[in-house]
């Protein structure tokens, strides 16, 4: 029998174009001798939309993102929505597809433990502390994981104290610093300080996107990442880095221009090597992950390893950094596809 697998994707964030192209590409891996692929489609404002099984891959995202005159209220359908068809009865496995709020942060993986579903990926805890960029460094402190000097603000504590907040992020971090929405991801609304005015904007910038946000000491150091994938015993990539061309890794650099060197695997040593896995492999186990991870780092000049972030649904292209790690690693992309799917259904039958 086939795997019947509903595939989420849009969503209601800054990253719905970017979980489009990653849809794409997972439908023209996953084998359809094996697989029943049932899309599911949420607008920019939220609609889910479901779409009829496909039969085909898809070559054109338009095809993905179906009229609204199917459109259901917001999950309110979520019983109907999470049926493969009348006859054949629920899905075996969800792809939650999604990247940034409504999607990788727990909301969606919340609503598929209601509806009792297996799912890809993490699970609500991981998914939500993953996605906010404040709990998370405090989980990764409180395990001893070394990270830059942060600091964090609420917008109605800043619309308060405008100078104060600035003061304190200039004695306690200095220049250069980043701003950083608290929960979002692919760069968006992030900006590199080295002065007041840039600063002041910065925060501007940021609280459009949320209203907490993160200010992070910057540093000067190469970006590591690795994947690791599994559930109770994850299993760790190999290292690769990313070569901005840029001053730093911005949303163009990440999705529109091309001109980001990967280099997999990346030259480090193996003490290195192994340092860099001994952490992300902590890092998946302090914030309860499940599936899959990639986890980034900062290795300075001097050897000194900082942990930036994990991403709870990285980028997921044939073209981006976690398939072309595992790629490396042994894992080509339709078997990466199979592996999440069955890990989804390991973890789900082992919470019954
Ligand atoms: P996102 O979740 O949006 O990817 P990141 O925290 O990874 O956000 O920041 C995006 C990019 O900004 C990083 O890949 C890196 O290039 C740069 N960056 C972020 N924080 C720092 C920092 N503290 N020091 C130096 N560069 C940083
Ligand atoms: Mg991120
Ligand atoms: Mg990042």
């Amino acid at each position: 029998m086939k795997t019947k697998i509903g595939l989420l994707y849009g969503g209601k964030s800054a990253e719905h174009d970017v979980s489009m192209q990653t849809a794409m590409a997972v439908i023209k891996a996953l084998d359809l001798e094996k697989f029943e692929i049932h899309p599911i489609y949420i607008s920019t404002s939220g609609e889910w939309i479901k779409g009829q099984q496909l039969l085909r891959p898809v070559t054109n995202i338009k095809e993905l993102a179906f009229s609204n005159t199917e459109a259901l209220p917001q999950a309110a359908l979520a019983p109907d929505l999470f049926q493969a068809s009348e006859q054949s009865g629920p899905f075996d496995v969800i792809f939650p597809l999604l990247h940034g709020p409504n999607g990788e942060d727990g909301t969606v993986q919340g609503l598929l433990e209601l509806m009792n579903l297996p799912y890809v990926g993490n699970g609500v805890l991981a998914s939500s502390a993953g996605m906010d960029k404040v709990i998370m460094k405090n989980v990764f402190a409180q395990a001893g994981l070394p990270q830059v000097k942060y600091t964090w603000f609420i917008r109605s504590e800043w619309e308060n104290a405008k100078d104060d907040a600035y003061n304190k992020v200039e004695n306690e971090l200095g220049y250069p610093c980043f701003v950083k929405p608290a929960n979002l991801g692919s760069s968006v609304g992030i900006s590199k300080c080295s002065n007041r005015s840039e600063l002041e904007r910065a925060f501007k910038e940021a609280f459009q996107f949320d209203r907490k946000i993160i200010i992070e000491e910057g540093v000067t150091a190469r970006e590591i990442e690795a994947g690791v994938l599994g559930n109770d015993y994850p299993e760790c990539s190999v290292a690769g880095e990313i070569v901005p061309k840029k001053e730093f890794y911005d949303y163009k650099a990440k999705y529109e221009d091309g001109n980001t060197a990967l280099i997999i695997p990346a030259e480090i040593t193996e003490t290195e090597y192994n340092e860099l896995k001994e952490m992300a492999i902590k890092a998946f186990k302090e914030l309860d992950c499940s599936g899959l991870v990639r986890a980034d780092f900062f290795l300075t000049r001097e050897g000194k390893w900082y942990i930036n972030e994990i991403n709870t649904m990285p980028g997921f292209t044939p073209f981006s950094m976690f398939p072309l790690l595992w790629k490396h690693t042994g894992v080509e992309y339709p078997q990466l596809i199979e592996k999440l799917v069955n890990l989804a259904k390991e973890r789900h039958a082992e919470k019954q």
